[in-house]
């Protein structure tokens, strides 16, 4: 017989990155994980939100990665709909390729996007403009910032004063609520990567050739990324898919477990604790190994036992950006084609009179996500502080201000105005300010526990997207197996200069 007990490994949160870390423990260890989720749904930001048969992505999930690794990881779970003898209308669990399109929304025009020099720019801005663009965008080139301090000087640096001021700095500053200057450049680096004009330029030289229907688009920037994959139900089908086959493996999830406490022992974590948000029922779960995804602000506070003042000061200055999606469900689209619908994906919004930040259409992401398909379904995003007074207004309120700003730009007819919900999503954008410059206080603190793993977006205070966000669960699940205790190669993930997931 045997007597060794089965070890176990906590994890908190069934985003894609928990979900990742006890997919992984389940196929390639014999530890069991116990996931704890807060909110009762599975998938975190990744979730789909389904009302009244309209599905709701929050804030537009590609599924694409430079990591191989993560690509077949996906397939594995979702195949991907084979368009000759596949017909995605009576196979649910794939996943479709869909084109990338996406414009801006400025001057009451319409600029692709990334932005480039063609016809369409020149007839939109004027040669004027354009002119004092280029001529911006050389003298920058002859004489750039020397030392980038700030997001502004990165973005300057790359594409000149004048193309930063028209098209950047008030669009930065509607997602993060503060001028650019007072951003750390790395959030530049992470956000839009390698992204500059000359490569802009060669991209679109290359777009010239027929495009070819490969998924794989390894050396692409990623604010390029032409092709992506997507679920046909969203990205929620994807993370409640591995949710099931994590219970079907021997996993255990616990929805509406808020997870508040966590005890020390020696260089070591022995046991969290958890409300159970429905009863108020507490729950007291030891563990061998433990995974966060929760934000690093709340699992700093979780700490029972005095820690140091410093790691508790750091994490309590950590900032977050929060989001609210509007759900609209319409007749159809004024400013459009003739079949009354537009071909974007989505559409980011530069205009300074209104407060919407991108306007997501569901209907090009999968026709899937839209119980009607004579009618369109939008997302339309804004960006915001949790309490703060556009937060704080009730549905109604939100669902009317979304109106009256799409009628102001023209978007649609009110007459045509069908249904509206709205969804609050506090902490989906973890902010380069702040105590951010400190945050190696909080890293030297937890890496410590040779048993604690934070991973993920927010787990990690880092502009993930889902990919990285799996990528530190797989690495930290190795670790485990390799006996690996340092945790730089977790870190590194999205971080690195040299790491951009070519070699993974
Ligand atoms: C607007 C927007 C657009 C995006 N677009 C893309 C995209 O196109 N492609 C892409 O790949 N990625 C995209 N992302 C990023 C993607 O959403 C994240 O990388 C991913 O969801 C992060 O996974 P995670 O598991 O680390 O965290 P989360 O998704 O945040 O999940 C964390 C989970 O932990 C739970 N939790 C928190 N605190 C506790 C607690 N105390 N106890 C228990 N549970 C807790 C939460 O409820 C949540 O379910 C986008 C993000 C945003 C905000």
């Amino acid at each position: 017989m045997n007597n060794t007990k089965q070890k176990t490994a906590i994890i908190i949160g069934a985003g894609p990155a928990g979900l990742t870390a006890a997919y992984e423990l389940l196929i390639k260890t014999d530890i069991k994980p116990i996931i704890y989720e807060a909110s009762g749904d599975i998938g975190g930001i990744s979730k789909t939100v389904n009302y009244k048969g309209n599905r709701i992505d929050i804030g537009g999930h590609r599924f694409f990665s430079k990591s191989d690794r993560v690509m077949r990881w996906w397939q594995n779970i979702l195949p991907i709909q084979n368009q000759e003898e596949n017909n995605p209308d009576k196979t649910d669990k794939i996943m479709l390729i869909r084109n990338r399109v996406s414009r801006i929304f400025f001057l009451r025009k319409f600029f692709d996007y990334p932005l480039s020099l063609n016809f369409n720019t020149l007839k939109n801005l004027g040669a004027f403009k354009i002119f004092q663009i280029f001529f911006s965008y050389t003298r920058t080139r002859l004489f750039p910032i020397k030392k980038e301090k700030s997001l502004e000087d990165f973005f300057i640096n790359r594409f000149g004063e004048k193309l930063y001021l028209t098209f950047f700095k008030d669009y930065t500053e509607k997602l993060w609520g503060v001028p650019p200057r007072l951003i750390k450049p790395e959030w530049g680096a992470q956000r839009i990567k390698g992204l500059s004009i000359s490569k802009a330029i060669s991209h679109a030289l290359k777009n010239l050739r027929p495009r070819t229907k490969n998924i794989e688009q390894k050396k692409t920037e990623t604010s390029l990324i032409e092709k992506f994959l997507y679920p046909k139900y969203g990205p929620g089908q994807m993370w409640e898919e591995v949710a099931r086959l994590i219970k079907e493996k021997g996993g255990e999830i616990h929805l509406h477990h808020e997870v508040y406490g966590l005890k020390i022992g020696q260089n070591k974590i022995v046991e969290i604790i958890a409300r159970n948000k429905k009863n108020g029922g507490i729950n007291n779960q030891k563990g061998d190994y433990f995974f966060s995804t929760m934000p690093v602000k709340n699992l700093i506070r979780a700490f029972e036992e005095n820690i140091h003042p410093q790691v508790r000061k750091v994490a309590e200055g950590l900032i977050y950006r929060d989001f609210i999606t509007v759900g609209l469900l319409l007749k159809k689209l004024k400013i459009a084609n003739r079949s009354g619908k537009l071909a974007d994906n989505w559409i980011y919004v530069q205009e300074r009179d209104v407060k919407v930040g991108r306007i997501q259409i569901f209907n090009n992401w999968s026709p899937y996500l839209v119980s009607d398909e004579n009618t369109v379904w939008l997302g339309l995003e804004y960006f915001c502080n949790e309490g703060d007074q556009f937060w704080n207004k009730s549905d109604a309120e939100l669902k009317q201000a979304t109106v009256e700003e799409l009628l102001k730009m023209g978007f649609i007819d009110r007459s045509d105005v069908l249904d509206g919900c709205v969804i609050r999503m506090p902490k989906t954008y973890p902010a380069y300010f702040g105590t951010y410059d400190q945050f190696h206080v909080i890293r030297n603190f937890v890496d410590q526990f040779e048993n604690l793993f934070l991973i993920g977006r927010n787990g990690m205070h880092k502009y993930n997207n889902q990919d990285h966000s799996m990528l530190t669960a797989m690495i930290a699940v190795e670790n485990i197996i390799n006996k690996i205790a340092d945790k730089d190669n977790i870190w590194s993930v999205n971080a690195e200069q040299e790491y951009h997931e070519e070699n993974v």
